[in-house]
């Protein structure tokens, strides 16, 4: 059997597509237009350009981005001010720090003070209650990226066994929260998971988020199961997921690529999510 492959890519254009038009029309009717802020601390390359491509992206669909840098030593002090005074700021419905942050700072205390309604990445603790309790919240990008990607490759969850690895705060727990509120059957596997291989053979959706390349093997996968690949392993030759993908590929029914799956999802579902905030912030106080 030859997998379908989930386009991810062609999918995240969709969807920031939509966000982009839903922008203007909330712009038009509000006379308000969405800002996302971001914050970075220090000069780290890649962080820098990872906050670059969210600016960006945001300008793309009309989002207005708000740029605040501050030096590598700067103090506690000095984020948790500017974090509050995005918080109180009408022109910001999103607010983004960009982690990691420098050693002598902590960056799930930083993270945890920006307002639930501005967390666009989902991942603050009132965030993360609202979604284990099935309240209306901001639910974390790369986990809601997923279920876009299940939702557009028709995968129905109601009743399916659904069986996460990884537990990680940021990807594996909410995302078995996401597929338990679409009714499927959810098992979340870790490092001290006896038998993965069986565990995963269950699964007639799995979706892996590890961090080692090309874990997944084809006798580890149920034929026609689902497979999604969040991993992103960088070597020598080229970037890999978690799942052997030439491999698994073989019995799955649907599969995600790497590059080109899960991960163009993640910056969508942010846009998505500032614009979720901004419709939140205008039900609140309405013009
Ligand atoms: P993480 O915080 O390091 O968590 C890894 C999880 O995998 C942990 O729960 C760990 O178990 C489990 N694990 C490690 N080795 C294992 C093994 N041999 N067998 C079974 N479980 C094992 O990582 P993360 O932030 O969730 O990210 C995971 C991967 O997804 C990384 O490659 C990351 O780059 C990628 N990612 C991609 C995106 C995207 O946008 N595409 C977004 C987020 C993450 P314990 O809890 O027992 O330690």
């Amino acid at each position: 059997m030859a997998a379908t492959i989930i386009d991810g890519k062609a999918i995240a254009a969709r969807v920031r597509e939509d966000v982009a038009r839903d922008v203007e029309a909330f712009t038009a009717r509000t006379g308000h237009r969405p800002g996302l802020a971001t914050i970075l601390v220090g000069e780290d390359p890649a962080s820098a350009i990872y906050v670059g491509g969210k600016q960006k992206a945001s300008r793309e669909v009309g989002i207005e981005p708000f740029d605040h840098r501050l030096p590598a030593d700067a103090s506690s002090d000095e984020v948790e001010g500017l974090i509050e005074r995005l918080n109180a700021d009408p022109a910001v419905n999103g607010i983004l720090c960009q982690l990691p942050v420098p050693d002598h700072l902590d960056g799930v205390h930083l993270t945890g003070l920006i307002d639930a309604g501005k967390d666009v990445d989902g991942l603050t603790p009132l965030s993360a209650g609202l979604l284990a309790l099935g309240r209306e919240g901001l639910r974390p990008c790369t986990p809601a990226g997923v279920m876009v990607l299940l939702e557009e490759a028709g995968v129905q969850l109601r009743g399916k066994e659904a069986v996460v690895v990884g537990r990680s705060n940021l990807f594996g727990k909410p995302m078995a929260q996401l597929l338990l509120a679409a009714d499927a059957t959810v098992t979340t596997c870790h490092s001290r998971t006896a038998d993965l291989p069986g565990v995963c053979r269950r699964a007639d959706v799995l979706i892996v988020a590890v961090g080692r390349d090309r874990m997944v093997k084809r006798d580890w996968v149920k034929p026609g199961a689902v497979v999604i690949d969040v991993g992103m392993n960088r070597s020598d030759d080229g970037l890999h997921g978690d799942v052997d993908f030439a491999e698994v590929a073989e019995v799955a029914s649907a599969i995600t690529p790497v590059p080109g799956g899960v991960g163009p999802m993640t910056i969508a579902m942010l846009l998505r999510n500032t614009l979720q905030a901004a419709e939140m912030a205008h039900r609140e106080v309405p013009a």
